[in-house]
């Protein structure tokens, strides 16, 4: 069987060196804000080329933060309206939701599945103060067009990167694009910690010091409180854990970009619709996602094959459950998206049989 994502072997590459990580950590006496997160922050601000870097407890928790930060700065307010696309995964809008600001869902283009920019100024109203994209299965959602829009009423950008780590556009990297990025290094992740962490970029000093304080009971000095804040914070053997992997994730990029080339170049199942990549950098191949009409069809041929998929994402946000006041809401291109799409197996450590074996039992899929 070929697994969707073999966590396991992509740690395995890295066991000596996170064993060590672990002991430092554990022998050192600090668990928490010590040298570890000092030296991942200062380092993944380098990598996405921006000015502030803030660990935290996980990707939902970032993008919280940044909203709760521009509410306390005076820049939102409670009941104020943010555009976010209406395909994502639900963290995006939870963390709009948590800070009492209103999702306004607008629809992807089909064929990125990011936010679809000429569709962002039918959805401004006096109340919209932000457009949170999300950079989904790894590729740049920000154009020009959405830069301008941004621009022209206002708007801060912010960017949900969880999947985007190292993710370029123009020279510049997801993160560092807009006003603000929240980062996710959840396992699965392409920069994945083994257990929870999280990170916010900024190039706004103001904006930095408040999610600092906030992310931190809402202090900014021991034992002073400015901010009714909260607790999150990046361990240090999390943050140990990712000074290790930080340093392989070109790699990484490289052979997720290897396999996605060999997908584009040798499925030729006419049934099956390929990803769109606008740029190659802007691509960092998080997922690997294919359309067809009968997907549950082919998801049961691939498993018969002995090729594991995953659905990223089954049920739409505004069709949740958690979300019912939005059930009624007309998104035909996200209903769409969420009945047709699969996503294939992709990481740096499959091997070059297992990537033939997946383009096969595809182009033998008859529909
Ligand atoms: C994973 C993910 C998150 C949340 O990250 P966590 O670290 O799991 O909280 C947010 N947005 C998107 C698009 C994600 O894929």
């Amino acid at each position: 069987m070929i697994k969707f994502l073999d966590l396991q072997k992509i740690n395995a590459c890295y066991a000596q060196e996170l064993k060590q990580a672990a002991d430092r950590v554990i022998d050192s006496g600090w668990y928490l804000m010590g040298k570890e997160l000092a030296s991942f922050e200062s380092d993944y601000n380098e990598f996405c080329k921006t000015g502030h870097t803030i660990g935290v407890a996980n990707g939902l928790d970032a993008l919280r933060l940044i909203l709760k930060g521009y509410i306390e700065l005076g820049i939102m307010q409670k009941g104020d309206e943010v555009i976010v696309p209406a395909n994502t995964y639900i963290a995006s809008i939870l963390a709009v939701t948590d800070n009492e600001l209103t999702p306004v869902f607008v629809e992807p283009n089909i064929n990125t599945f990011n936010l679809d920019a000429s569709k962002i100024e039918a959805a401004i109203t006096p109340k919209t103060k932000a457009v949170l994209t999300v950079h989904l299965y790894g590729q740049i959602s920000i154009d020009q067009q959405m830069l301008d829009i941004c621009d022209k009423y206002g708007l801060k950008l912010i960017e949900d990167g969880a999947q985007s780590h190292g993710a370029q556009w123009h020279g510049k990297v997801s993160g560092a694009l807009g006003d603000a990025g929240g980062h996710s290094f959840y396992p699965g992740k392409n920069l994945g910690a083994l257990g929870d962490a999280g990170a916010v970029t900024t190039n706004d000093e103001k904006l930095s010091l408040a999610i600092r304080a906030l992310a931190n009971y809402g202090s900014h000095k021991k034992y002073e409180n400015i901010y009714q804040g909260l607790n999150s914070r990046l361990d240090e053997i999390q943050a140990a854990f990712l000074n290790v992997k930080l340093k392989y994730i070109q790699e990484d990029i490289a052979g997720r970009r290897k396999v996605a080339n060999y997908y584009l170049e040798h499925i030729t199942t006419p049934s099956i619709v390929l990803p769109e990549v606008i740029h190659e950098d802007g691509h960092v191949w998080h997922l690997f996602v294919i359309r067809t009409k009968n997907r549950d069809k082919l998801q049961k041929h691939l498993l018969d094959q002995g090729v594991q998929t995953l659905i990223h994402y089954p049920i739409p946000p505004h069709k949740q459950e958690a979300y019912k006041e939005y059930k009624d809401l007309h998104l035909p291109i996200t209903e769409q998206i969420h009945k047709e799409v699969l996503s294939l197996p992709i990481s740096a450590v499959m091997t070059d049989a297992e990537i033939e074996q997946v383009v096969k039992s595809l182009n033998c899929y008859n529909d």
